[in-house]
């Protein structure tokens, strides 16, 4: 999912909209934003859909005045997966004795249910099925008078991932977990402030840069002024790697690194640690085209777009249902016919999740008379469900978890498939000694297996 906040500027909401359509890359299934201002206190809209197709229409954002709001973009990896229903739309919002909050979640409570019943027994009424909406409740329940003071009684109550943006009638807050699994920035625009998922949104709206909200942080803006507070017991980060390799867009920096340049370097990675000999690198656009880049730049291979995406779809990642997933990969990518006939090329993707969409390119690419085919895959295999925010299926469909990787190579039925390393994937991102297995610098559980907080819900 993705976060936005903004407060200090004439019609926040507009600003939000932006941000939120800059964002849409980690959730295009629905998305909301909340408002408020003096006169006419909260406000809320959610929507299923694109930002774009909602949140421009002036006679819904005429219904969001005031110069502070929030807003989320939502992915389902928690709740009623695959049908949204709009009562799972965020941001959520509760009233209760010292006025009302709004928040807006990215990641995944892994305590959740064990909350959920705590709360339901004594006396909540939940409105969604959204793990996030645990938040609002144990704000409710807490005894603190002030806001922020209420949210943290909450969330040293909450285990898993989370990057909260969040509002009261005068405050913007953000927060991020203790390992600071999901990514979460501060920008300033004019005299007011931003919050963003990413940095791209920032440059959208035309938002300075300032730093990334730190994990285990809470910052609360009130009046143009910022504050930091720190409510959690230390720990080590554990940064989300998948972010670098897939979910983060290529032009947003994180942890002060180009997220473009990281998979580049992913690119030449692979290319060092799994050469081949070959005509093409093409990418599996959009997400296999830094790497891909990287790829070509140390094999000398050249580069060639043999694989064109349609851009008016959507990710086949974030389509929830299996079906929908099905269709989704040749309604949105074709192979260019021209440039493949009678090459052996190399085709360069972010991940092997299920399988789908590698086998279905497969095809097309030997359709269209490719001689050879080589997958090289810019991440490690896939081999564990991700609890923190990110919607891979069970073990059982995960392709890694149930094959070796001739296995794999056979069942996609290529003639290479190479998987860059763990280590390697880590150097890429500018740890230069690879993986530190006794503290390792970053969550890369899909991976390894080596998850940093118990998932307790499954
Ligand atoms: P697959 O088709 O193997 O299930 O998914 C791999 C491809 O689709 C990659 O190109 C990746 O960008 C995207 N993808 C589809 N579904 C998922 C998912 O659930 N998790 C991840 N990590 N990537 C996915
Ligand atoms: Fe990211 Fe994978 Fe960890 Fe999930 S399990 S937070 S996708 S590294
Ligand atoms: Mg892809």
């Amino acid at each position: 999912c993705g976060v936005f906040g903004v407060t200090g500027v004439a019609d926040a909401a507009n600003f939000v909209a932006l941000g939120l359509h800059a964002l849409q890359h980690r959730g295009q299934e629905a998305g909301g934003i909340v408002s408020h201002d003096a006169e006419h206190g909260f406000n809320s809209a959610r929507r299923f859909g694109y930002v774009r197709d909602n949140f421009t229409k002036a006679s819904l954002m005429e219904t969001l005045p005031g110069p502070l709001a929030i807003g989320h973009v939502r992915y389902s990896t928690s709740g009623a997966k695959g049908h949204t229903q709009i009562r799972d739309v965020q941001p959520f919002f509760g009233e209760f004795s010292m006025g009302g909050a709004a928040i807006a979640h990215n990641g995944n409570i892994t305590n959740a249910e064990a909350l959920r019943s705590e709360l339901i027994g004594g006396g909540s009424i939940f409105q969604s099925s959204s793990d996030s909406e645990c938040i609002i409740h144990l704000m409710a329940r807490s005894l603190q008078r002030r806001v922020p003071d209420r949210m943290q009684d909450a969330l040293r109550r909450v285990e898993g991932a989370f990057s909260i943006v969040a509002m009261t009638r005068t405050k913007l807050i953000g927060v991020r977990d203790p390992l600071g699994v999901r990514p979460l920035v501060l920008g300033r625009i004019g005299d007011g402030w931003v919050l963003s998922s990413e940095t791209c949104a920032l440059d959208i709206v035309g938002a300075e840069f300032i730093r990334e909200v730190e994990p285990g942080e809470m910052v609360v803006i009130e009046n143009g002024e910022i504050s930091s507070h720190t409510p959690f017991a230390r720990q080590r980060p554990r940064f989300c790697i998948f972010e670098h390799v897939y979910f983060s867009r290529p032009d947003s920096i994180l942890g002060g690194r180009s997220v473009y340049e990281t998979r580049r370097q992913i690119g030449v990675e692979l290319a060092r640690e799994a050469p081949v000999e070959a005509d093409l690198v093409c990418p599996v656009p959009d997400s296999g085209t830094p790497a891909a880049i990287g790829f070509s730049q140390e094999s000398g291979i050249p580069y060639a777009m043999g694989i064109v995406r349609n851009q008016y779809m959507g990710r086949t990642f974030i389509e929830p249902t299996e079906q929908i997933r099905n269709m989704g990969v040749r309604l949105k990518l074709n192979v260019n016919r021209a440039l493949i006939r009678g090459k052996r090329v190399v085709l360069v993707d972010d991940s092997v999740v299920r399988g789908t969409t590698s086998i279905k390119i497969r095809e097309m690419v030997l359709d269209a008379g490719a001689a050879e085919v080589h997958f090289r895959i810019a991440s490690p295999p896939t081999s564990w469900p991700c609890f923190y925010g990110v919607d891979t299926p069970e073990r059982e469909k995960l392709l890694a978890a149930n094959m070796t990787q001739e296995q794999m190579r056979d069942h996609l039925g290529v003639d290479s498939l190479r998987f860059i390393s763990l280590d390697g994937l880590y150097r890429a991102t500018g740890e230069a000694e690879g993986r530190d297995s006794a503290q390792p610098q970053y969550c890369d559980a899909c991976f390894s297996g080596d998850y940093p907080v118990i998932p307790h819900d499954r």
